[in-house]
C-alpha cells in the first residue's frame, strides 16, 4: 500500500533529536524523502554536531528511504535559504517545512538575562520565519510557473507554554504565543498558494522535558513522540488541504484543537479613566477565566 506522504519532499528542522525525529521517521516510513536539519546544539543552544541529524539520516536508509542531512542553524537567514535549496537540488522539489527546531533557557523574568531572552526567541521566532519565508518564496514562484496550487505545507511548532502560559517561561512562551500568531497570518497569506500552515503543541518525553518530575514507566509510555509524529504526518499529506490555521495539541493523552482569542464581553467605550472601575469589573465578572497549562479554565 502506497504512504501516506508517498513522494512527497519534506523538511524538518530539529529533525536529529526528540520530536523532530520521529518525524523524519514517519515521514520516511509514509514515503516522504527527507531533508534531515539539525545543528546538534545543546538544550541551550549552545554549540553544533552533525552527528544527531545524519544518524536520522543513516537509520531512513537502512530502512530503504530517501534522506539528506543538513547541518543549519535554522535562525540564520542564508543557512535557512540554504536549506530550502538542499532540498530541491537533492529531491528535484519542496512539498513539506516542519520547523520544529527548538532551545530552552527557563529562568523567571526577574533573574532572566539579556542573553537567554535573545537566545530563545532567534532560535523559535526567527527560526520559524526564515525558512519559511524563503520555502513560501520557492512555492509562490512554482504557481507562478505552473499555474497550479503548490498543494504544500508549512507546520509549525508552538507549545501549551506559549498559548496557554507558564511560569519560568516569559522568552520561550513569548516566542511560542509568537508562532501561534504567526501561524494564522501565515495561513492566510499563503492560501493563495495552495499552503496550508498549521501548527502543533506537542507534550512528549525527550531531553527538553525529562527533568520535569519523575519519569515513571506510565509517563515514558505516554510521552513517547511516536504519539506526536501522526498528526505531522497527517498534515504533510496531501490529504490535509482543507485544514490550515489551526493549532493542534498532540501527545499521549491529548489530540485536540486549541481555539485562539476571541472577542469576549464588551462595553461602550468611555473617555474618562475614572468612569472604568466599574466597567473593567463587570468585564471580568462576564469574561472567560485564562486556561491553565491543561488548557482548561484557570480556578
Ligand atoms: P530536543 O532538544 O530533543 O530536539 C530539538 C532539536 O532541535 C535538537 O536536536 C537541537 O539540536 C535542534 N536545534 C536547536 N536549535 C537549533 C537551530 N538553531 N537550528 C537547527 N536545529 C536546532 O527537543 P524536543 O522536545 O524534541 O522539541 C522539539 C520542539 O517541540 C521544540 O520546538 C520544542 O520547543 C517543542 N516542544 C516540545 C515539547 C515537549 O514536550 N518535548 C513541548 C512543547 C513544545
Amino acid at each position: 500500500m502506497a504512504g501516506l506522504c508517498e513522494g512527497r519532499v519534506a523538511i524538518v528542522t530539529g529533525g536529529g533529536r526528540g520530536i523532530g525525529r520521529e518525524y523524519c521517521l514517519m515521514l520516511a516510513a509514509e514515503g516522504a524523502k527527507v531533508v534531515v536539519n539539525d545543528l546538534g546544539a545543546a538544550r541551550d543552544g549552545v554549540g553544533a554536531d552533525a552527528s544527531p541529524a545524519q544518524q536520522v539520516v543513516d537509520e531512513i536508509r537502512a530502512a530503504g528511504g530517501e534522506a539528506v542531512a543538513n547541518g543549519a542553524d535554522v535562525s540564520d537567514w542564508a543557512g535557512a535559504k540554504g536549506m530550502i535549496d538542499q532540498a530541491i537540488s537533492a529531491f528535484g522539489r519542496l512539498d513539506v517545512l516542519i520547523n520544529n527546531a527548538g532551545i530552552l533557557r527557563d529562568r523567571m523574568l526577574v533573574n532572566m538575562t539579556e542573553a537567554e531572552w535573545d537566545a530563545v526567541i532567534k532560535v523559535h521566532l526567527k527560526g520559524t520565519f526564515a525558512p519559511t519565508h524563503h520555502a513560501a518564496n520557492y512555492w509562490r514562484d512554482l504557481t507562478k510557473a505552473t499555474g497550479e496550487p503548490a498543494n504544500a505545507r508549512v507546520i509549525n511548532t508552538s507549545s501549551v507554554s506559549g498559548i496557554y502560559g507558564n511560569i519560568g517561561q516569559t522568552n520561550y512562551g513569548a516566542a511560542k504565543q509568537g508562532i501561534a500568531a504567526f501561524t494564522i497570518i501565515a495561513a492566510r497569506e499563503l492560501r493563495r498558494y495552495g499552503v496550508t500552515v498549521n501548527a502543533i503543541a506537542p507534550g512528549a518525553l525527550t531531553r527538553l522535558t525529562e527533568d520535569l518530575g519523575v519519569v515513571t514507566e506510565e509517563r515514558k509510555a505516554s510521552g513517547d513522540p511516536k504519539w506526536v509524529a501522526p498528526i505531522a504526518v497527517w498534515l504533510a499529506s496531501a490529504e490535509s488541504k482543507d485544514v490550515s490555521g489551526r493549532m493542534f495539541e498532540a501527545s499521549g493523552t491529548v489530540l485536540g484543537i486549541a481555539e485562539g482569542w476571541h472577542r469576549g464581553p464588551t462595553a461602550t467605550p468611555v473617555k474618562d479613566p475614572k468612569a472604568l472601575g466599574p466597567i473593567v469589573a463587570d468585564l471580568v465578572a462576564r469574561a472567560r477565566k485564562n486556561a491553565g497549562m491543561d488548557g482548561q479554565d484557570l480556578d
